[in-house]
């Protein structure tokens, strides 16, 4: 009885703490105002790889992200010059809590209870303006970890934890990864097929309504490939093969559903 008793009050713990809202969306969604996004290195693997990785890191590397979404933005008549501001902070003392691959669903309430105690902990260690988006990029060495584990980005806790590579080999990818987790903090939905990784139609497509629909000549950011043929899709170089497509769009308030 005295299990079933505690495990009432944790369920009823997560539901308070863990189930409601995080942190205020609203004002990163209405795009009158920069928004300000912190990008906090982390050595994952506690790796040399990495930790040369983020010694040489600089603001720059993570232009590409801040620019494209202006530029996007800007497409889509958001008139704010700079709407994200990404800036690099130092990398925090420890690494963020880890998300067991099989965890179910008090596994995930519970990590992310212990994600947002850790994102509390690092913002509040700034002294002024705190970003509103926290993004932990977690630097591995490709020669130690040939994959990397699930990115993901909450809009309830304004917080996105994106696994890369510690090589400039990969700065492109990495760009693009970054991207669209920090859009998921947005409200952005994924817009891929699991199981195969095609794009979603029509919300995983450039131009929906191209003809002929294929091959389509950009990907969109939350399905990440090119649709080139039914169940053919290949991976964009840069950014400069990506957009935003108008359901993600939508999502992120830019336009009207
Ligand atoms: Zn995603």
């Amino acid at each position: 009885m005295w299990r079933n008793i505690r495990i009432a009050i944790l369920i009823a713990i997560l539901a308070i703490v863990g189930g409601g809202a995080w942190l205020d969306q609203r004002r990163t969604t209405s795009w009158e105002y920069t928004v300000r996004v912190g990008a906090f290195p982390v050595n994952a693997d506690g790796s040399a790889a990495a930790a040369s990785y983020i010694a040489a890191l600089d603001a720059a590397q993570l232009r590409p992200v801040s620019d494209f979404i202006a530029r996007e933005a800007r497409r889509y008549g958001v008139t704010i010059d700079t709407p994200v501001d990404i800036r690099l902070y130092p990398p925090p003392a420890a690494a963020p809590p880890v998300l067991a691959p099989d965890a179910g669903l008090i596994g995930r309430a519970l990590w992310s209870l212990k994600l947002r105690h850790y994102r509390s902990q690092v913002v509040g260690d700034i002294a002024r303006s705190r970003p509103k988006i926290a993004l932990f990029l977690l630097y591995h060495d490709p020669a130690r970890s040939p994959t990397l584990p699930h990115s993901l980005g909450l809009q309830r806790g304004l917080t996105g934890v994106v696994h890369l590579f510690a090589t400039r080999a990969q700065a492109e990818q990495n760009a693009i990864v970054t991207t669209h987790e920090l859009l998921h903090t947005f409200g952005a939905t994924d817009e891929y097929d699991p199981v195969n990784d095609a794009p979603l139609y029509p919300g995983g497509y450039a131009e929906p309504l191209r003809e002929p629909r294929y091959p389509q000549h950009f990907a969109e950011i939350m399905a990440g490939r090119v649709p080139l043929g039914p169940g053919r899709q290949e991976m964009p170089d840069d950014l400069s093969q990506v957009v935003i497509g108008p359901v993600t769009a939508a999502e992120i308030g830019w336009r009207e559903h």
